[in-house]
């Protein structure tokens, strides 16, 4: 008997209940991953994406044929390549991780029906894409949580479960061609400086970071230029690691830094909840404001001007550069860019968003959109009128203005926390460092946002 294992946004090969069960119930399996002509089609597909997903791709086949079996790639319509790899291996059942998005569950009933049409049988497995599953845990007078610290509560009590090793042998039948797999060298326009992507790459990092780093998190996090995060995030998005199985191992550390890493886990699980029960919160507010968001000229040339770091606020051209060199910005750059464009430039925070998932490799719906939704006072923050203040921000979190020298070859030769407000420096400072002007006034800022929202 043979069956069929689709990966989608779990590619890897540990803790992977689909792969697992799929092993148990057939002698055969194929492991399959289909590049789902929708996916384009919605616009989803980014440069820095693809290329971390070739390195996933690339990856999972080697661990594959290092088991005796291999990675089968096709492209298409999801649902009709499955079923037509099923026909080509005569297989009886497919096995796939639960989608949580509104986009993968429609996609997995087109699913069943296909392969029910046909007399196969489709088992779909929870609790892999994220810690807790969407809906698990819900408060008794709704569907989903709409503030985080009561999730929390409730989240912690849920006890992931084990983690499943690797398997040792993976048997794929003769017979089912395969797409030759993309090499990320292949796809253009990646950012020069993005991460490999990988199970294996994956596995290493974390083992190493919670080795040596978990310890500082919570001391470190917010250190733009200590950089002490620990960059899974695209991992956890191709699902090449296991977010049950991060929590399992981190919660097994003493500590306050693996708890409050625990935590940010936890932050993923309850922004997909949300969309979960919300799908229209991916592009529409979570909740209603009477915001008439800037459009314009003006507000065109501002947005440019954030998008390519030129706002004459180092710490958010900083960020934003950061952003364009690695596909990836550390969360509290996200944090204050994403206030400076929705409350400093008053521009909708939908723009912001689209921009990051141009760009970001770890670029998801559900975090994606509702943190700008958090941080632009639409979605789930309890205090949707906070103003994050650029300048105050860099002195804190960047207190000797390395993070802002790191990216912004312009100012570096300032020295200290100066570099934070260049349009202080007077002379040949001034003169040497060839950098914006502030693009607003930021007293101006705020009192038209406090305006716009009713508030002065
Ligand atoms: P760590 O600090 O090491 O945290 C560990 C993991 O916890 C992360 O990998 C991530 O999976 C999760 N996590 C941490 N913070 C959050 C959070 N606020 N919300 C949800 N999950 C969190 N994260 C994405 O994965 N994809 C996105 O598209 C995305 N867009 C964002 C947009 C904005 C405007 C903001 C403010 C945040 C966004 N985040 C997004 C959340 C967060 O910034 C990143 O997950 C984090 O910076 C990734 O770095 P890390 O892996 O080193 O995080």
């Amino acid at each position: 008997t043979v069956s069929v294992v689709l990966f989608t946004s779990d590619l890897r090969l540990h803790d992977q209940p689909a792969l697992r069960a799929a092993l148990d119930a057939t002698d055969a399996v194929v492991p399959l991953f289909v590049r789902d002509d929708a996916v384009a089609e919605a616009g989803f597909t980014a440069p820095n994406r693809a290329a971390f997903l070739a390195d996933c791709l690339t990856d999972l086949d080697r661990s594959l044929r290092e088991r005796g079996g291999r990675l089968v790639v096709r492209s298409g319509d999801l649902v009709e390549e499955v079923c037509r790899v099923a026909t080509e291996a005569d297989a009886d059942e497919v096995h796939l991780a639960e989608g949580v998005s509104a986009f993968a569950r429609r996609r997995e009933e087109r699913l069943r029906a296909a392969l029910e049409a046909g007399g196969r049988r489709l088992f779909v497995h929870e609790g892999v894409t994220t810690a807790v599953a969407p809906g698990a845990v819900t408060p008794a007078s709704s569907d989903h949580f709409a503030v985080f610290t009561p999730y929390f509560r409730k989240w912690s009590g849920q006890h992931p479960r084990r983690p499943l090793g690797a398997p040792r042998a993976v048997r794929v039948p003769d017979g089912v061609g395969s797409e030759e797999i993309p090499a990320r060298r292949e796809v253009r326009g990646a950012s020069a400086g993005l991460a490999a992507g990988g199970e294996s790459e994956g596995r290493d990092r974390f083992t190493a970071w919670l080795r040596r780093d978990a310890g500082a998190y919570e001391d470190q996090h917010d250190d733009l230029a200590g950089d002490a995060t620990s960059r899974l995030s695209a991992h956890l998005h191709f699902g090449t690691l296991s977010p049950a199985e991060l929590v399992h191992r981190a919660g097994r550390k003493e500590g306050p830094g693996p708890a409050a890493f625990v935590r940010q886990l936890c932050w993923r699980d309850f922004h997909h909840q949300v969309l979960a029960a919300r799908p229209d919160a991916s592009h529409a507010d979570y909740r209603p404001r009477e915001d008439r968001w800037r459009t314009g000229r003006d507000a065109a040339r501002e947005t440019d001007a954030w998008r390519e770091g030129r706002t004459g606020y180092p710490i958010v051209d900083a960020a934003m550069r950061q952003l364009a060199h690695e596909g990836w910005m550390h969360n509290r750059g996200r944090l204050l860019t994403a206030s400076f464009l929705t409350k400093t430039l008053y521009v909708d925070w939908r723009t912001g968003a689209d921009h990051f998932l141009s760009l970001l490799v770890d670029g998801d719906i559900a975090n994606n959109q509702m943190n700008w939704q958090w941080v632009a006072g639409t979605g789930t923050d309890t205090r949707p009128h906070r103003v994050l203040n650029p300048v105050r921000q860099a002195h804190r979190h960047d207190p000797d203005g390395a993070y802002v020298r790191r990216w912004v070859p312009e100012l570096a030769g300032v020295e200290g926390r100066a570099v934070h407000e260049p349009w202080k420096l007077t002379g040949p400072g001034r003169a040497a460092a060839d950098y914006p002007e502030p693009l607003v006034d930021l007293a101006e800022g705020l009192a038209r946002f406090r305006q716009a929202r009713g508030r002065e």
